[in-house]
C-alpha cells in the first residue's frame, strides 16, 4: 500500500506527521506522493479540502483518512493520539470505506473562451463583486425564478455543515445524493421576489444560473477563489465522481453534528 501524508503547517501537525511517517516506514508501507492509494491528512477540515484538490484527478483510486490536530475537524475522524491504532488498522487492511457525493461546476463564457469545470467537496459560491447580482435560476432547463441579492451558493451534503449552514441551509445526511441551493442576502419586496429559503434538488436535476449583467463575479470553490468577467452561465450538478474515505469510523452522523455544533449529546443523554 502506497501512502501520502499531507499536513498543514501547524507545529502540532508537523510533529504528528513526523511520528506517523516513522511508524509507517517501520511497518513497511511505501511512502508515495505521486500515486498513493491512501492519503492521510493531518490538520482539520481545511487540510482535507486542500488534499482533496491536490488529488482531484485520482479520486477513483485514492482513499482519504483525516487525522485531527485541533480546530473543528468535522470530517477528520482520527485524533492525533490514535496514530498507533491507525497504523495497525492500515496494516490489517480493514476495508471500512465510504463515499460521498461531489459537486460539478461548469462555467460558460460570453466570449469564445472554452467552458471550465470545477469539482467541489463542500460548495461553490458565486457573488457579484460590485453590485446586486441578478441571475435567472433554471432547474433542469426550466426557469424557476429571477434572483437578486449578494450571491448564491450550491453545496454538497458534506458541505451542508460548512458555509451552507451559516446561510441557514439544512444539515443534510451525506448518504443523501443531493445538492442544496442557498441564497445570500436576497432582495425580497413587492417588486423583486425569489424563493427565500434553501432548496434541495433531486439527484437527476441540475441548477443553471444565467447571469443577467456583464459584470465581475467572484467564484469560490471550496477554499479556492477566482474572479471572472464574461460569465454567461454557471451550471451545478452532482458529479459522477465521489470522494472515498478509508477506515471510516461509523460515528452516528447526528452525534457528529451534535459534537461539532452543540456539544451536549453526552450530557443530554445523561439527563434523560
Ligand atoms: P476556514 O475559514 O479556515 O474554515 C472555516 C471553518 O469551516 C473551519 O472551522 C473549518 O474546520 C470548517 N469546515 C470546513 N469544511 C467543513 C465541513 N464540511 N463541515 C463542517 N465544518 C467545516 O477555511 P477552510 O478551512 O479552508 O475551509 C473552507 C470552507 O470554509 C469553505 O468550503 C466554506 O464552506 C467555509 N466557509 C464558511 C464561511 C461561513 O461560514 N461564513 C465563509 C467562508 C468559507 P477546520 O477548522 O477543521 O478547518
Ligand atoms: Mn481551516
Amino acid at each position: 500500500m502506497r501512502i501520502r501524508v499531507y499536513s498543514n503547517r501547524k507545529p502540532t501537525s508537523r510533529k504528528v506527521t513526523q511520528e506517523l511517517l516513522e511508524k509507517l516506514r517501520k511497518a513497511g508501507f511505501i511512502l508515495d506522493k505521486k500515486t498513493p492509494d491512501v492519503v492521510i491528512t493531518i490538520g482539520g477540515d481545511g487540510t482535507l479540502l486542500s488534499a482533496f484538490h491536490a488529488y482531484e484527478s485520482q479520486l477513483d483510486t485514492v482513499r482519504f483518512i483525516g487525522v485531527h490536530t485541533g480546530h473543528l475537524g468535522f470530517y477528520t475522524d482520527w485524533r492525533d493520539y490514535e496514530i498507533d491504532e491507525l497504523v495497525r488498522s492500515l496494516k490489517e487492511e480493514k476495508q471500512n470505506s465510504v463515499s460521498y457525493p461531489l459537486l460539478d461546476v461548469c462555467l460558460t463564457y460570453t466570449n469564445n473562451m472554452p467552458d471550465r469545470h470545477f469539482l467541489a467537496l463542500n460548495e461553490a459560491t458565486i457573488k457579484n463583486v460590485d453590485r446586486t447580482m441578478v441571475a435567472n435560476v433554471f432547474i433542469k432547463d426550466e426557469l424557476f425564478e429571477c434572483y437578486r441579492g449578494d450571491g448564491l451558493s450550491v453545496s454538497t451534503p458534506t458541505g451542508s455543515t460548512a458555509y451552507s449552514k451559516s446561510l441557514g441551509g439544512a444539515v443534510v445526511h451525506p448518504r443523501v445524493n443531493t445538492l442544496q441551493l442557498n441564497e445570500i442576502a436576497s432582495l425580497n419586496n413587492r417588486v423583486y421576489r425569489s424563493l427565500g429559503s434553501p432548496m434541495i434538488i433531486a439527484p437527476d436535476e441540475w441548477i443553471r444560473l444565467d447571469m443577467k449583467k456583464r459584470e465581475t463575479y467572484s467564484l469560490h470553490v471550496d477554499n479556492l477563489s477566482l474572479t471572472n468577467s464574461n460569465i454567461k452561465h454557471v451550471k451545478f450538478c452532482l458529479s459522477e465522481k465521489r470522494i472515498h474515505f478509508a477506515l471510516y469510523r461509523h460515528t452516528h452522523f447526528w452525534r457528529r453534528v451534535n459534537n461539532a455544533f452543540i456539544g451536549t449529546s453526552k450530557e443530554s443523554s445523561e439527563r434523560l
